[in-house]
């Protein structure tokens, strides 16, 4: 039997990068996922015509986790259609760079509200569903831009630095309930969010990346798969960096 057979999962912004990397190899093991996204139709449509092997196992929800009022309503038909949650991967996230005192109200808010309120609101109600079945996984998708602090990225840092201490403060809450929360710190991944990069500026990143190369979202999935494994239950409150070496 696989690792995570008939497991119900969650990922946010599961539709493409890293999000469809981590969605991808829930389902290889065996679980129920759910992928979400909030406007791409076009991708969404394509993952899951790229991933027609897996059926029903694969399912689809478009909204805002930014938006409290649609957390809720996505969580009404999740319990529809599910008895149980088992894992929440808080994957969905943007940046919007600009040096600090440049900085729109705007572009400070828009980050703020999709990758903190966004994590917070997924959380919130994940827990409760969690706590029925004495288990849960909560695994938020960090960067290591959040430990050591990137030019440019005040409003993206601030968020991921935070997504760490949410984990800590709620791995506290609910450790005696059966259930974990952990971070992933990815550095460098090659996906949507770093294409507009030039391949100058990407050789001189990987030239400070010790292992030389960008990262995979597969080299996401691997993390996070193993923290959402039974076994991984005395690892919680933590954080885990996958980027090569880079910001250790
Ligand atoms: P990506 O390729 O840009 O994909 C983002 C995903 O999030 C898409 O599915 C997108 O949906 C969804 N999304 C965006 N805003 C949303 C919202 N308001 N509500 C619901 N879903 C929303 O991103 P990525 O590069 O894979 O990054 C994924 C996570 O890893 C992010 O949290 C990011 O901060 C973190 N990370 C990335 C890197 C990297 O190098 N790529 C490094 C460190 C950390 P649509 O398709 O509908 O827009």
């Amino acid at each position: 039997m696989t690792r995570f057979h008939d497991w119900k999962v969650v990922v946010t912004g599961g539709t493409r990068g890293i999000g469809r990397g981590i969605v991808e190899a829930f389902l290889q093991q065996g679980a129920y996922v759910m992928a979400t996204y909030t406007k791409n139709d076009q991708e969404a449509n394509l993952l899951k015509e790229e991933l027609s092997q897996f059926g029903d196992k694969l399912f689809l929800e478009k909204f805002d986790i930014s938006n409290s009022e649609e957390v809720k309503q996505f969580y009404s038909r999740l319990e529809e259609r599910w008895d149980r949650l088992d894992v929440l991967v808080n994957n969905a996230g943007i940046k919007s760079d600009q040096i600090t005192a440049l900085m729109k109200d705007e572009e400070w808010k828009r980050v703020l509200s999709i990758n903190l309120d966004g994590t917070f609101f997924m959380s919130r109600s994940a827990i409760p569903l969690m706590m029925k079945n004495r288990f849960g996984r909560i695994i938020h998708i960090s960067s290591i831009s959040g430990k050591m602090g990137l030019s440019g990225q005040v409003n993206y840092s601030a968020t991921k630095a935070a997504q760490v201490a949410m984990s800590q403060v709620m791995a506290k809450e609910v450790g005696k309930k059966g259930i974990t929360v952990n971070a992933v710190c990815p550095g460098f991944i090659e996906t949507d969010m770093i294409a507009s990069m030039t391949d100058e500026h990407k050789r001189e990143i990987i030239s400070e990346i010790p292992v030389r190369r960008l990262g995979l979202a597969s080299d996401v999935a691997h993390v996070v798969t193993f923290l959402a494994t039974r076994e991984s239950s005395y690892i919680t409150g933590t954080s885990i960096d996958v980027s090569g070496g880079l910001g250790s």
